[in-house]
């Protein structure tokens, strides 16, 4: 069947009847928004099904996996590793973004959440009763699901201290490739409630992370926290990179750091060089609504007015660091004992990006396109603290390599880090090409901000140079050890993997998807 038509498929009057016409999407606008995510675009779906209940996700997995039609599952789109791309274009769509229903039970401190919530959403419920779940979110919070974090893994709010986002789930209801649901933690005891996680084997562990290739989360339930309502910061500039990951190293090992991230010279003037004048409206308005009295709130000001942007140019990275206490006490405690740790390897400066990162901890998602209008894509590795001096001197003899190929294709790149918990430090080097923009970034984004911008013609051979490197640096962290999160069908997660652990795995995918219909392609499997 051509793609163009696919009204005329068996499957779309039974999908019609399951979720009703308006969530069957089958025109071809849509189905090619659907295959593309942030980076590239892949297999063109038959329909794209936006299921309204969890009922109505597990009838269409029954439905479609028993017509030989595979699933791939969408949250909220914000990813950049093929993991919602489908490999067939026999496959279903699932938009999960109707799936909105969040219960909070603050007895039991539990949030159980509908797959397609986003982190935004549900960080402001919470917030409205002084509650937040540990890890509460990436920056893409505002699209980004907790369902699709959950699938892949995802890092950064509260992830300094509480590890990534399935370090904060406490059971699952998980719709398998036969459209029965699974239970996993203390709701599949007997009389279960979602309280506790590891009752006996944990099988919540074999859905985290698995990029939809083992089922379709429908319902999440994450650990409840109160909300610390103090919160501080401190920045550093260092002048060098190694300066700068030993900076961030010792401030993790200290164990008080909520929030943290790096910044190499380039990104950080991208970070603040996009702040446009409503956004600091916003952001200035925003600290200014966190400080505790009028005095604080106009000091905090006048401090962001003054520093300003200039001191970025005296360092060439930059590092910042949150921390949370119950009382103004508890928080001062916790930044001395960041800044002791610190000082002996960088220089504190004003802390404007991460005020302005916490008064607004959910972007929208300008970073998909660089700031000429270039095309974006970044990719990451998680590494021993051990081994990020060795992968950094792999990456920069890379650079090195295709200096001159990236000036002629006027290829850019650039570097964010994060230390995760105790023990990991997130290397996330993030390219920028000049190439034709797609329909995806034409929906994501605003028309006014993209009005302003330069277009660019295709160009496929920058493209092909980018994914050229982006392979040669895949190979550079597996040489380190390390690891992915978001591994999709980008990352090599079969490649070199323990013989043992490879067959149990797929053992496991046969088990629960014999017909290899939970999105193909996914982890390798
Ligand atoms: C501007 C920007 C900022 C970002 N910031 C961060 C950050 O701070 N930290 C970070 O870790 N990442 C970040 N990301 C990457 C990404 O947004 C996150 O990893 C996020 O968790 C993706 O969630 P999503 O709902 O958009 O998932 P999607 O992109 O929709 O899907 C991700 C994967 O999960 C699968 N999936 C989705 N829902 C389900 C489900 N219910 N069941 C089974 N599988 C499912 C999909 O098939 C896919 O493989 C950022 C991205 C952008 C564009």
């Amino acid at each position: 069947m051509a793609p163009q038509d696919v009204t005329s498929h068996p499957m779309m009057a039974r999908l019609v009847q399951a979720v009703g016409t308006e969530n069957v999407l089958t025109s071809a606008e849509d189905r090619a928004f659907y295959s593309h995510d942030v980076y590239r675009q892949m297999a063109t779906p038959l329909a794209v099904v936006r299921p309204g209940s969890i009922e109505e996700l597990a009838r269409i997995v029954g439905m479609a996996t028993a017509e030989g039609i595979a699933i791939v599952p969408r949250g909220g789109g914000a990813s950049y590793s093929d993991g919602y791309c489908a490999t067939t274009e026999n496959s279903l769509s699932i938009d999960t973004t109707r799936l909105t229903r969040i219960d909070i039970n603050e007895r039991d401190m539990t949030a159980t959440v509908d797959c397609g919530v986003t982190w935004a959403d549900l960080y402001e419920n919470l917030r409205k009763k002084g509650l937040r779940t540990p890890f509460w979110g990436p920056f893409s919070g505002l699209k980004a699901t907790v369902g699709g974090s959950m699938s892949q893994g995802s890092v950064s709010l509260g992830s300094g201290l509480f590890g990534p986002s399935a370090d904060s789930v406490l059971a699952m209801e998980v719709v398998l490739a036969d459209g029965s649901i699974l239970k996993t933690g203390s709701l599949a005891a007997a009389n279960g409630r979602p309280h506790f996680r590891h009752y006996g084997p944990d099988l919540s562990a074999l859905f985290t992370g698995d990029t939809g290739a083992m089922g379709v989360k429908a319902r999440i339930t994450l650990r409840l926290m109160k909300k610390l309502p103090v919160v501080m910061s401190a920045s550093f500039g260092f002048a060098n990179f190694e300066s700068m990951a030993s900076g961030m190293e010792v401030a993790a090992k200290e164990g008080v750091v909520s929030d943290n991230f790096g910044l190499n010279p380039r990104l950080q003037k991208a970070w603040l060089g996009r702040t446009n004048m409503k956004q600091s409206l916003d952001a200035a308005f925003a600290v200014y609504k966190t400080a505790r009295n009028p005095f604080e709130g106009l000091y905090k000001l006048v401090r962001m007015a003054v520093a300003g942007k200039s001191f970025l140019d005296k360092s060439e990275y930059s590092a910042h660091f949150i921390v949370e206490g119950v009382d103004v006490d508890h928080a001062r405690s916790l930044l001395a004992a960041v800044r002791r740790a610190v000082e002996p390897h960088g220089v504190e400066v004003p802390n404007t990006i991460p005020t302005v990162v916490r008064s607004m901890p959910f972007m929208p998602l300008y970073p998909i396109i660089g700031p000429a209008g270039e095309r974006w894509v970044p990719l990451h590795g998680i590494l021993a603290f051990s081994q990020v001096k060795t992968f950094h001197d792999k990456l920069t003899a890379l650079h090195a390599k295709y200096a001159s190929e990236m000036e002629r294709l006027k290829i850019v790149s650039a570097a964010m880090f994060t230390t995760i918990s105790t023990t990991s430090f997130l290397y996330e080097p993030v390219f920028y090409w000049q190439d034709k923009r797609h329909l995806y970034h034409d929906r994501y984004l605003p028309q006014e901000f993209l009005a302003v911008l330069p277009t660019y013609d295709e160009n496929p051979e920058a493209r092909a140079k980018v994914e050229e490197m982006r392979d040669a640096i895949r190979d550079a962290f597996a040489s380190c050890g390390g690891v992915h999160m978001q591994v999709g069908k980008s990352y090599p997660y079969m490649k070199g993997r323990d013989p043992r652990n490879a067959e149990m795995l797929k053992s496991l995918k046969s088990l629960l998807d014999p017909k290899r219909l939970m999105n193909p392609g996914s982890l390798g499997l």
